[in-house]
């Protein structure tokens, strides 16, 4: 559009009126202006919808029609040439109803002057051109805005009280998998909350009566069927009557955020719990570590006290009981060291299934008849590395415990299978590598636990049972056994439906180890050799060294590593065994033993312990070629393990 030349176009249907018009155009410069006419409303419509004038005159009487009609209806067709009503004097009710139909201004016929036409016009066209710049600014912004929100990362979208989508970004896609253009116009939470889920639609609809929202958690489903969990905050669209119209909707996708949340809570949880049993397990260690001294004293008394005295011999009942009392407390004792993890494991390659068909008669007797003790072995089970006596207990603890969940009977399934826990188990399980395990699970319909229960079962002396029932030590005993052997175990369980135990063992790739002969009777044995026995416990010392004499063997004491070796030094005949404690002050049974086989290599040793002492144990496993016995030990069985030692082969004998 030039201003220079303005073409103007006039519908008036009286040629009169045109000749008028174009006399009061000539006395203006007329080399400023076209001048085109049409003759009747329906030509004026249409040469105006050809858009080829700057500016409209328009006579009101237009034969039938008039040229208000005619300006409405260029509007409605949405054609924005400035128009100008031709009227005639004092029809200012026409004048108002024009400027309501979209005149741009008006013009009475007789009173134009040539000056006032061409100002009016000219301020007409100003204006159209002001308002096209206008609109064209506000293509260009909502262009601009269009563009960041269609680019946004997070979803934006325009929801009608009803629930229709008015529009939708991009964003949508990566979130629901659905295309913009699929969710427009329909309903936005029938779509995207399907079936029972509509149910936290119905929660947050009401929350809208209330204003906007913020942060509001939602779980959508998926195009595929996949739910994602979206934070929504909304900013609410109101009309002039405070009344809603739109509700604008900004969503993030926090799937991921939320796993990892959930994540988090729960191996916080384990690690709690896992600390707090470390920290108990600790201050039982201590405590079985020192009892297991007296009582190696205690039982052992007893017994060479029985063996003098005559069976008739009424004291013989009560050192009796005193040893009956003294090997209660041992088994405690016992029990409190598994926990701890420092009792010392002597680990075998072997599979689960023959611990379990070892075993199985013995826990069938234990259940009783009304219940169902059913086992389920895994075909092909790897190989696991653990002591089989252990392994034995825990699964002895584990279907004691089942047992005594169903008093009313019911069934209990002993299952083994090679499992891989992936990456996202081991995410959501605290101390598990991912990788291959024999699994060995214990299930049992009884009467279960709640969660409240479940946080404190593998603590020692927590019970539920009634007094003298329950010791509380069962499962703590598992707990230690299964974490020293380096794997884990966690429990399932249900109210009125059953509990599962779940152990995890890692598997490893060696032989099955052969078992090993049985121990003989003591008894007969005439001992010739030469003990050297270093024990700071005078105690135990003692007893060892009677135990010892009463078979014949000549027996050296030391209270500790230092007098050993001046007994080693002075003494002219062999020493064929040393026999040390491996905790001592000062210098270590281990310490001992090296210096000891520089002076006299020939010799062989025997270490006792009441502890997984980290001398001659790793995380709790005796190193393969060490001689060892726990304590406590009773007499008989510490000659045992002291015939077994002079008689080993040489060769098998690894000086450590
Ligand atoms: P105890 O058997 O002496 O009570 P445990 O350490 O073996 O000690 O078990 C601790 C507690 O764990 C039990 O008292 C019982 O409340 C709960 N519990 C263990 N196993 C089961 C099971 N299979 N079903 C239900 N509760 C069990
Ligand atoms: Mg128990």
């Amino acid at each position: 559009m030039k201003s220079d030349n303005i073409k103007v176009l006039l519908i008036d249907d009286d040629v009169d009126d045109f000749i008028l018009t174009r006399e009061l155009f000539s006395m203006v410069n007329l080399s400023n202006y076209t001048l085109d006419w049409a003759a009747s409303y329906e030509e004026g419509l249409k040469i105006v919808e050809c858009r080829k004038h700057d500016v409209c005159l328009v006579d009101y009487r237009l034969g039938e029609r008039n040229g208000v009609d005619l300006i409405r209806e260029a509007r409605e067709s949405r054609l924005t040439t400035p128009m100008i009503l031709l009227t005639g004097q004092n029809d200012y009710d026409v004048d108002v109803e024009a400027m309501e139909a979209g005149a741009t201004d008006f013009l009475v016929k007789d009173e134009t002057s040539p000056a006032r036409l061409e100002r009016t016009i000219r301020y007409a066209v100003a204006l159209n051109i002001e308002r096209c710049r206008a609109e064209e600014a506000l293509r260009a912004e909502r262009e601009y805005f269009g563009h960041i929100i269609s680019a946004a990362p997070t979803v934006i979208v325009g929801i009608t009280p009803e629930g229709t989508t008015t529009f939708v970004n991009q964003a949508i896609r990566q979130v629901a998998g659905y295309e913009p253009d699929e969710l427009i116009g329909r309903d936005w939470w029938r779509v995207l909350y399907p079936d029972e889920e509509y149910r936290q639609v119905e929660r947050l609809l009401k929350d809208f009566e209330h204003g906007a929202v913020v942060n509001y958690e939602m779980e959508l489903t998926t195009k595929n069927g996949e739910k994602r969990c979206v934070s929504w905050n909304s900013v609410n669209r109101l009309n002039e009557h405070n009344e809603l119209v739109e509700i604008i909707g900004i969503g993030n996708d926090i799937t991921e955020q939320v796993l990892s949340r959930r994540r988090l809570e729960t191996t916080e949880d384990q690690l709690r719990q896992s600390q707090k049993l470390e920290s108990v397990g600790m201050l039982a260690g201590g405590i079985a570590h020192d009892f297991n001294n007296l009582l190696t004293v205690i039982t052992g008394y007893s017994e060479l006290m029985l063996r003098r005295l005559d069976k008739v011999d009424p004291l013989a009942r009560n050192v009796e009981e005193i040893k009956k009392a003294a090997e209660r407390a041992t088994s405690l004792t016992r029990q409190l060291l598994a926990f701890s993890r420092k009792q010392v494991l002597q680990p075998k390659v072997l599979d689960l299934n023959s611990v379990v068909a070892n075993i199985e008669k013995m826990l069938g007797r234990l259940v009783g008849e009304d219940m169902e003790l059913r086992t389920s072995p895994g075909a092909g089970l790897g190989q696991v590395k653990a002591d089989p006596g252990q392994i034995e207990q825990v699964i002895l603890n584990l279907v004691v415990n089942a047992r005594d969940a169903m008093p009313k009977g019911g069934k209990i399934t002993i299952e083994t299978a090679n499992v891989y826990l992936d990456n996202e188990y081991a995410r959501e399980h605290i101390a598990i590598q991912p990788g291959w395990y024999a699994m060995l699970a214990v299930t049992d319909t009884g009467c279960g636990m709640d969660a409240e229960t479940q946080k404190y079962i593998f603590e020692p002396f927590f019970t539920t049972k009634e007094q003298g029932k329950g010791t509380g030590l069962g499962l703590s005993t598992v707990y230690g056994i299964v974490k020293q052997s380096g794997g884990n175990i966690w429990a399932y369980s249900e109210v009125g439906v059953g509990t599962t135990f779940k152990i995890y063992l890692p598997l490893v790739n060696e032989q099955v180890s052969e078992p090993e002969p049985d121990a003989a009777r003591p008894e007969k044995v005439v001992g010739t050799e030469t003990i050297l026995l270093a024990e700071d416990e005078e105690m135990v010392r003692n007893l060892a060294r009677e135990s010892l004499k009463m078979h014949g063997y000549t027996v050296l004491t030391a209270a500790n590593a230092g007098e050993a070796l001046l007994i080693c030094q002075q003494h002219v005949g062999t020493i064929h065994l040393l026999m040390t404690d491996v905790v001592m002050p000062r210098m270590s049974g281990k310490e001992l033993a090296e210096q000891l086989l520089r002076l006299r290599p020939e010799t062989r040793v025997l270490y006792m312990s009441g502890y997984a002492a980290d001398a001659i144990v790793h995380h709790g496993i005796l190193d393969k070629d060490i001689a060892f016995i726990g304590k406590p030990f009773t007499p008989d069985a510490l000659v045992l393990k002291v015939v077994e030692v002079l008689q080993q082969d040489r060769s098998s004998f690894s000086s450590l």
